[in-house]
Parts: C-alpha cells; structure tokens; sequence
C-alpha cells in the first residue's frame, strides 16, 4: 500500500493547526473552547489535506485524461464525515492521541457531528456508498448534487405523532470538510422563449432566450478515497439569485412578478423534497432537477474542455451515470449544448449524448415513475421540451419499423403520454436515449425486463443490465462495528477492508466454539452499547439479553412495517390470553421518517408508538417484550442500531423493493433476515444459504397471481383467527384509553381499503417465520454459527464490488493510483 497520508502524519504541525483554527476561525482559546469548537478546529485542521489533495487529484494529468463518470444525484445521504474520513486518510490512532493530548476524547467529538441528511433514503445512502468505492477503487469520478441548506426533517414524536423540524446540517461558521469554488460557478436559465435565426452559413439554428436566470455556486466535498492518494469532489450546486439587474428584460407590468420569482429563484436548493419512493409533480422541484443538470453538464463540459479535449470526443472520456430520472433532463440539456450552442448536427449531436449517459432505474412503483406535464415543462423550459419532442420522433420512427402498424406499441413507449394533459414519461426517455440501462438487484432487473420494460428489451437488446447494490465496508463494518472488525482482523487479517470477499474465511471458525463466544460476546457489547443510548436518549429500559428485532427504514405501505406491528399485536394477545405461550424475550425496534405529506405512513408511525406505550408499561408483560422506535432515522443512528441487531426485518411484498441495502447492512454484521423472497434479500440468501435465512411468504408470481384472481383481505380476515383478533386491537381503545378507534386509519386500509400490499395473505407464514427464529434463538450456539456465517457470506454486498460491476460492464473504465 503506497499511501503516504498517514508517513506524513506530523502531530506538532497538527496540534498547531487545530490551535489556529481554534482562534482564528472560531475566535476562541483552548482554554475557553467547548467540544464544539475543538470537533470543528480539528476539522479544518484535517480538511486542509484532504482539500490540497482534492486538488492535487483534480489537476494530475492522468486524471485529466483518464475516462472518468459523473454521478448524478438529487440525493447523497453521507452521514457523517470526520471518523468515516480518519479512518480513509489513516489518522484515526493518531488523531485520537493529538487530541488526548488536549484533553478531547475523539469518541465523544465525533458524536458531537451533525449528520448532513441531503437524502431521503436508500437512493441517496446508495450514492454516498458508492462515492466511498469509487474513490477507494481509484475510479476516476466526481459526484454532482445539490447543496441544499435544509436536508430531510428532523423528526420528534408529540403523543406519539410525527412532528417535522427543519434540518440545518451546517454550523453558522459553515462545515469545516466543504470548499467553496467561486470559479467553477454557472449561471442557469429558466422560463423564457425559443427564436428561430440564421447563422452566418445560411443555416437555421434555435436558441434558448431564457427569461430567468440564476446562479450555480459549487460547493466540494472531498471523498477520500481509503488507504490511498485520491480524493474526488462530491461538487453540490447552490442556488443564488443573480443581482437584480436581470430584471431588465421584464416590463414594467411584469416586474413584480418577475421580483417575486426572482426571490423564488433563490430559494430554489433551500430545502431538499422529503418524498421517498413518490413522485410529486411540483414546479420547484422541476426547478431543481434541471438546476441540477444544468450546473452539472456546463461543469463536465467545462472539464472536459479544460483538459484539452474535443467537444466530440466527450463520450470517449465521460460517462454520465443518471441516479434515477430525478436528473434526466441532463439528455436533453446536453443536446442543446450540442446543437444550439456547438451546432452540431441532430446524429452527431445523437451519436455523442447517447454513447455518453447510462440510467439507473430504482423503483418499479407507478406511484414512484416521474412524469412531467407538457404544459409545466413547456413554460419552464421551452427548448428542452422541443428537443423532447425531437427525440420522441425518432423512437416512435423506430417502433414503427420494428413493429409495423401496431398503434399499442407507439401508446406504450412513447416518451409522451396522451391523455387530457400530455405528460413527459422520464423512464421512457432514458431508456430510449442512454446507452445502459440497470436495475439494482438481479430480481429487480429480471421484472424491469419481464414486466415494466419488456418492449424497450426487443427493442434494444443488450442495453438493459443488473448492477446489484452494495454497501461500503468502511462505514458499514469498519467504522460503526469496530469490536467486531477487530475481531475479524484478528482471525483473518485486514484484507477484508479494501476486499470484503476475503470475509469468506470466518468460514472455517463457524463452529469454533471460542470464536462463537468471542462473536456473540461483540454482539452483546453492541447491545449494550445501543440499550444505553436508548436509556440515555428516551428514558426507555430495555434488556440486552432479549432478541434485537430491527427494522430501520423509511416507513412505506410496500415496506410493511405493518405487518411488523400485527405480528406484535399478536404476540402480546398471546402473552396475555394463552397461559402456555412462552417465547424468548424481544425488543422490536423500529426506526423511520414518513414523507410529511403521506398521511397512512404518519398514521402507522401513529400506532406503533401507542402500542409500544401500552406494551412497555404493562406489568402482564415485564420484559418479556418491548417495543421501541427511535426517532429521527438518520445515517449515524443506523450505525448504532445495526451493530446491535440480532434480526433483520426485511419484510417487503415481493416485487415491490427494488434491492434494499438495509438487508445488507445487517447481514453483514451478523443479524439474521427475516425476510420475503424480494430485491436482494433474493441474493443474501443465495449467498447463506437456506438454512441461514428465515424466508417466507408469496413471491413475486404469486402476488401476481393472487391480485390477477382478485384479492380480498377479508378472505384472510375472517378465517385466521389470530389475524384477526390482532387486527381488531386496533379497534378499540386498549392502546387509545377513552379514545376508541384512534388507530383505525392503519386497520382500515388493511380491510375495506383493500391491504394493496397483501400484508393479511403474508401474516400466518410470517408468524410461523417469527416462531422458528424464536426457537432457533434458544439454541444460542447454531444461533451464533448462523450469525458468524452471515458475516462471512456477505462478502458480495460490498459497494466495491457494485463499482467494478458499473466500471467493467457499463463505464468501460480503468482505475488510475496516483
Ligand atoms: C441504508 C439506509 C437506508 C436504506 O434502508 P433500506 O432498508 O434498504 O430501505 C435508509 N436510510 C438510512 C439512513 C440508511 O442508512
């Protein structure tokens, strides 16, 4: 390993520039600084080498030249930065004796960090994983987001409600790790008309006069990649307002109008939209989107020219990777350059924009497929919609020859859909102009093929691939399970790290006896770790010897936390009504944020903390089982919690979740699944194997089927018992004292509401499930042999292998070590 970070280590230059920092940035002493103010003077200190190496990487030639991938993001959930970072640059030992020395425990300032929250969920967490492999692979890349000033919600619970507060992730003195690049500033236009000219060769051309312009600042964030030289940009946009003066072009009648949406324009990156998995249609988040991609095209574009290179040698060097079609728009902003700017002809234009962009698809939801209504994109961006238009032509041309007179095929693929209004379908449209297409989990391709894009796999054949998700083993065993990473280290050395296959060797010690005690031993301390913080943080007490039952997600009817709830429900009638009923002691523990505006999602949230209140203080039940759910899910709370699952609820109905990358997490640091035959739960348990999963329920073709016959939850309802009795819980006032039916809204959509996600047909087989992990529990030694093989059969799960995958079989990309 050739790193040299860690040689250059010097403590004295260190100590003295965390003093610096501590008076000249925060104006404090060290005798007067409090936590706060050394976490951020130790910051600053350390961002001065990963920003001079941020630069070094930027401006090496072999960089400059090298074919790198632009990943485009709405969304980079990253967490917190400082440990991840330390332990990147190799400093964590000694970064944490300098700071001894001044008498700050790092632990403890490392708790003090915010987490930058710039993403809802999965899809953002995703992104930020696979920056860390990116740069740990030495791919060269640079990540494009948006920086926006508020992130996802801070949540609370008020008698049990969701209550939502703004998120502001950076301190008044700013964050330490970003860097402003007043250099790299773009401006953005909006609004506004298409003219009609003729060039000096006599040709017609198009351009776009916006009637709207702002401001792209770009902000860095060095992604530091582990053990090695290269650090690349995380580069967020911010919108500022251009100075007044860019109201010229209004007249007097439209001024305050024009003042009003100018104020608007300078909002646009304030807040980040908190929908998971749901579209929402609004004209600011549009706004948003083609911000994005429009600072993002103009910056690789910039780069690529920079470094000497030819506008149409653009897709030999860059790849431009669309995370979902939040930033589709990149197409046909990229094709205006092209055309209207470059003048190049439609096929050259065509034959550079479609070698360069690759689309991941992430969802098949409808509710969760963008589409934009002409109208709104007409008015807001007039030129993009004509090149929409134009490139829609071309494709129905092409299902036309393919597919002579068959009308349905042109209704189905067309990138516009007919209706009352006329909407822009944005999958379509990255199908159709992107040179790869992948899902996210080999299941979750096999139905984007089968069922969501059959027509465009004729079409196009060989352009849809699977790229299974991943997780990085740095932040996700490294970093947040340091007893357990010791331990494995200690077994098998450090390997593991940069090469999480090399896990496959805690094999042979699966049924060591020594190595499963010293296993469930880290197991326990990661319990008791996560019993205190619930102690200290909720006032709760809950038993570490008792099973950790997880599920930490965004709450999602197709995720099925109620069924999680239902099972409880059961339990506790049991406990209570049937004298024989004995089972080992449980604390189910949940974690989640509901979109604000997803009224059943608040109403689950709802009821599970009303039945954890009556559960937790109801001396029938003792400690036999608890119910807790923390709040305000967030990325340095998932890395308390995993650690300490014992089982991972990964209960989705098949064919809904894309991949999941909880499920990897978990499994990676030694939680059981159990789980539904769905996205990459699919995987995990090919890769443990039967014995070492608990799975149940309908798969995909039998929720099909079920909901092709017509599915009716009363069927279920009126014939299991237990289902029923548990279900009608919710009925009363038993958790709602003098309040009956206070939770109705959760058991209503189960029943007249039609349960569209079949929770009712998976609940008997998910109890059985629940009652073959309650029993395997009691035998704490499989217990254990099962867990370790967990840990060593994940290997596959890695993040870094996700890039390669990208690298090898989409980007066509070579690693460069500096
Ligand atoms: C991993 C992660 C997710 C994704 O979890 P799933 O179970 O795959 O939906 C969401 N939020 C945070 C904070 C995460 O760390």
């Amino acid at each position: 390993m050739k790193s040299t970070v860690n040689k250059r280590f010097n403590k004295t230059a260190f100590q003295a520039a965390v003093n610096k920092y501590l008076v000249t940035k925060l104006a404090t002493l060290p005798e007067q600084a409090d936590a706060h103010a050394w976490r951020l003077a130790m910051e600053y200190a350390l961002a001065e080498t990963t920003t001079m190496n941020l630069l070094a990487t930027e401006q090496d030639p072999k960089i400059k030249n090298a074919r790198s991938v632009n990943y485009l993001s709405l969304e980079f959930l990253i967490g917190r930065l400082t440990g991840n970072n330390l332990i990147s640059m190799g400093l964590y030992e000694e970064v944490t004796v300098a700071m001894a020395e001044f008498g700050q425990n790092l632990t403890d300032l490392l708790e003090e960090e915010r987490d930058p929250a710039l993403g809802n969920g999965g899809l953002g967490r995703l992104a930020a994983c696979f920056m860390d492999s990116l740069a740990a692979e030495e791919y060269p890349a640079v990540g494009y987001g948006l920086h926006y000033e508020y992130g996802l919600f801070k949540q609370s619970f008020n008698d049990g409600r969701q209550q939502e507060a703004p998120d502001v992730w950076r301190d008044e003195t700013g964050y330490p790790w970003e860097v402003i690049r007043p250099e790299l500033a773009q401006k953005v236009g909006f609004y506004g008309k298409v003219e009609e000219y003729t060039d000096n060769d006599g040709l017609n051309q198009r351009r776009w006069l916006p009637g709207l312009q702002v401001e792209g600042m770009a902000w860095d964030l060095p992604i530091v990649g582990y053990n090695n030289n290269s650090v690349y940009p995380l580069r967020l946009w911010e919108c500022r307002a251009l100075a007044p003066f860019s109201l010229e072009r209004f007249d007097e009648g439209n001024y305050v109008a024009a003042q009003a949406s100018h104020i608007q324009a300078g909002n646009l990156t304030k807040v980040l939209y908190p929908n998971d998995n749901h579209d929402k249609g609004k004209e600011l988040r549009l706004m948003q989107q083609y911000f994005h991609c429009a600072c993002s095209v103009a910056d690789i574009l910039r780069r690529h020219q920079a470094a000497g290179h030819s506008i149409l040698d653009l897709a030999k060097l860059e790849s431009i990777q669309l995370n979902d079609t939040h930033p589709t728009i990149a197409i046909p902003e990229l094709l205006r350059i092209l055309l209207d700017e470059h003048h190049l002809s439609w096929d050259d234009a065509w034959a550079i924009s479609s070698k360069t962009f690759a689309y991941t698809n992430h969802t098949l939801l409808p509710e969760a497929l963008e589409t934009w209504g002409e109208q709104l994109m007409t008015t807001l961006l007039p030129r993009h919609m004509e090149i929409i238009f134009d490139i829609n032509l071309r494709l129905m041309g092409e299902v036309a020859h393919k597919w002579p007179g068959d009308i349905e095929k042109l209704r189905k693929l067309s990138i516009i859909q007919e209706g009352d209004e006329r909407r822009v379908r944005m999958a379509n449209l990255c199908v159709a102009s992107t040179y790869a297409v992948n899902g996210v989990a080999a299941m979750h391709t096999e139905l984007v093929k089968r069922d969501l894009f059959p027509e465009f796999n004729e079409l196009f054949p060989g352009r849809l691939h699977n790229v299974t998700n991943g997780v990085t083993p740095r932040r996700w065993l490294k970093f947040c399970n340091p007893k357990l990473s010791a331990l494995i280290s200690s077994k098998i050395g450090t390997g593991w790290i940069k090469d999480l296959g090399q896990l496959q060797k805690l094999e042979k010690f699966a049924d060591d006896s020594q190595f499963q005690m010293d296993f469930m031993c880290v197991k326990k301390a990661n319990k008791q770790r996560l019993t205190d913080w619930v102690a200290e943080n909720m006032g709760l007490t809950i038993n570490p010897d008792a099973i950790f039952d997880v599920q930490i997600k965004r709450l999602h009817e197709y995720k099925r936390q109620h069924l999680n709830l239902l099972h409880i429900l059961s339990l506790y009638h049991r406990l209570i009504n049937d004298a024989d009923f004995k089972m080992q002691p449980r604390v189910f523990i949940f974690a989640s944020k509901a979109a604000p505006g997803y009224e059943l999602a608040k109403e689950i949230i709802f009821a599970i903390n009303k039945v954890a209140e009556k559960i937790n203080n109801d001396p029938r039940i003792g400690d036999t089982l608890k119910v807790v759910f923390i709040p305000d899910y967030r990325v340095s709370l998932a890395e308390i919690i995993i650690p300490a699952a014992d089982v991972s609820e990964q209960i989705s109905t098949a064919g809904k979740e894309a991949s999941g990358t909880g499920n990897m997490k978990m499994a990676l640091n030694g939680a059981l699944t159990v789980g539904t035959m769905d996205g990459a739960n699919v995987e995990i348990r090919e890769e443990v194997g039967d014995d070492n999963i608990f799975i149940f329920g309908l798969n995909v073709d039998e929720v099909q089927a079920l909901q092709a016959k017509g599915y009716n939850p009363y069927d279920y309802y009126n014939s299991d018992q237990l289902l029923r009795t548990s279900l009608d819980l919710l009925a009363g006032d038993e958790f709602t004292p003098g309040q009956p039916g206070l939770l109705n809204a959760t058991r209503h959509s189960l029943l007249a509401g039609g349960d569209p996600y079949l929770v009712l047909a998976d609940f008997a087989d998910y109890v059985q499930a629940q009652g073959r992990i309650d029993k395997q529990y009691g035998d704490q030694k499989s217990w254990a042999k099962m867990a370790i093989l967990n840990t060593a059969r994940n290997g596959k799960f890695s993040s870094d292998r996700s890039i390669r995958d990208y690298a090898n079989n989409i980007w066509q990309l070579n690693a460069v070590s500096r």
